[in-house]
């Protein structure tokens, strides 16, 4: 049987507060055994199996130096591929070669980034909100994917905002979640209806909280960018206004709400008081909602423009300190690939949105690690056993007998980020240029190698 030791690493795994150098062995996919340096008696270069030398083991990953972590789970990803046969499509016929991602180019980017579950929004064209759609995908991403692609469905019909999408259905095809991202549902009673109904059949709703009236026609964060930009902005209340909203339908409704991308220290201070009060509520932040400020547009580039917006620097401070006390429970990308084409319309007419998923990990790092915000394990929780526990997904974990999604990490290995080297096909990273720390070496699902790092 197939088998491989990862050797000598720091095994990290947050589900069980297990932190120890060990050795880890796979065998047929799963987790088979944690011990001590040296307990599964192979040495380094072990190639091929000995007889009696580690009961058949084939490779030996040697990861000294390195950390073994359970992969990363993303809940919050954007492959552009339709949810639909595009000789069925009824957009007509769009090339996937032209789209800015397909699954199997974000899967690849995913994996290069220490990803092995993805959560895939439905904000496609045409979205995906329906039980064919979600199926669809699903096999999609079977046949195309490296990484485990989990669908999420839209709320609402056509992700129109004007009456509730089928979620049953969709749940039973496999729906992991839903969601209307790119906006939000602004008709309370249809919002509410979505709710209600999801709640019913015990389905998380993860909410791009933003009021549209609040927000309608902003471009960049509301405050000093507007002026030195003469762009229209878009104030910090239409988010805390909105997340305010949703935190108080998960108490009514009983819904679990996950509430997207936090950005404002409004946004956190309504999920804290949520929590507090014992509403079913969760959150996330992004990197780029942690590693910068709306000082980053003052060269009016869009690659910096995001929705929701870049914020002040009191507001980032406010999701950094969220993020370490544990009101945002996790960390996603939001990855969001856009054409070249598409982003070179200037600020103001670009669609909004960067790639995360290969440079995740070292932003974190800059973020939250460098700072003494979070430690190793309190990172690796926030992007693997916390998102996992949050649509409850089988995942997230090295316990014996899970399945074996690893990923490797080398916790000191400088490098600069370059999105000509990524395996995604958009370019839209904001982070080019940066030097950084912390690197992904291999990246494993179901025990098979699907990324090295060869560089
Ligand atoms: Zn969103």
């Amino acid at each position: 049987m197939a088998s491989l030791l990862l050797m000598g690493g720091r095994v990290i795994d947050p589900a069980s507060g297990r932190d120890e150098v060990g050795d880890l062995v796979i065998e047929g996919g799963l987790i088979a055994r944690i011990g001590p340096p040296g307990f599964a008696r192979a040495e380094p270069g072990f190639a091929v199996a000995k007889p009696g030398s580690l009961k058949g083991a084939e490779r030996v990953l040697d990861c000294r130096g390195r950390i073994v972590s359970p992969g990363f789970i993303d809940l919050h990803v954007h492959f552009r591929e339709p949810p639909v046969a595009r000789a069925a499509s009824r957009v007509g016929g769009a090339d996937l070669a032209a789209l800015p991602e397909t699954i199997e180019t974000g899967t690849a980017a995913a994996v290069g980034g220490g990803f092995t579950t993805v959560c895939a929004m439905p904000n496609t064209d045409p979205p995906m909100d329906s039980a064919e759609a979600v199926a669809y995908y699903i096999r999609r991403g079977r046949e195309t994917g490296l990484a485990r692609v989990l669908p999420i469905g839209a709320m609402t019909r056509r992700r129109a905002g004007r009456e509730p999408a089928d979620l049953d259905a969709m749940k039973v095809a496999g729906a992991v979640a839903f969601s209307d991202d790119g906006s939000d549902v602004a008709d309370a009673k249809v919002f509410e209806a979505v709710l209600r109904r999801a709640a019913a059949i015990g389905a998380v709703a993860i909410c791009h909280c933003e009021d549209a009236t609040l927000a309608a026609g902003g471009i960049v964060n509301d405050g000093p960018m507007t002026l030195a930009l003469g762009l229209p902005g878009i104030p910090a209340e239409a988010e805390e206004a909105a997340v305010e909203r949703a935190c108080r339908l998960a108490a009514e409704t009983g819904c679990r709400v996950h509430v997207a991308h936090v950005s404002t220290a409004g946004a956190v201070a309504a999920v804290r008081r949520a929590k507090a009060e014992g509403a079913p509520v969760t959150a996330e932040a992004t990197p780029h909602h942690l590693a910068l400020t709306h000082e980053a547009l003052r060269g009016r580039e869009s690659v910096f423009k995001v929705s929701p917006p870049l914020r002040s620097a009191s507001d980032v401070a406010a999701v950094v300190e969220a993020v370490r006390d544990g009101t945002i429970d996790c960390l996603a990308t939001d990855h969001a690939p856009h054409t070249a084409a598409a982003k070179a319309k200037g600020l103001v007419a670009a669609p909004p949105g960067v790639i995360g998923l290969e440079s995740a990990l070292p932003v974190y790092v800059r973020a939250l690690i460098e700072p003494g915000t979070l430690d190793w394990p309190d990172l690796l929780a926030r992007l693997t056993i916390n998102p996992a526990r949050v649509l409850n997904l089988d995942a997230g974990t090295l316990a014996v007998g899970a399945a074996a999604d690893v990923t490797v990490i080398d916790p000191n290995e400088p490098w600069v980020i370059d999105p000509a080297h990524f395996a995604s096909r958009a370019r839209n990273c904001p982070f080019a240029g940066w030097k950084v720390k912390g690197r992904v070496k291999q990246t494993l699902v179901g025990g098979r190698v699907v990324y090295e790092d060869l560089a």
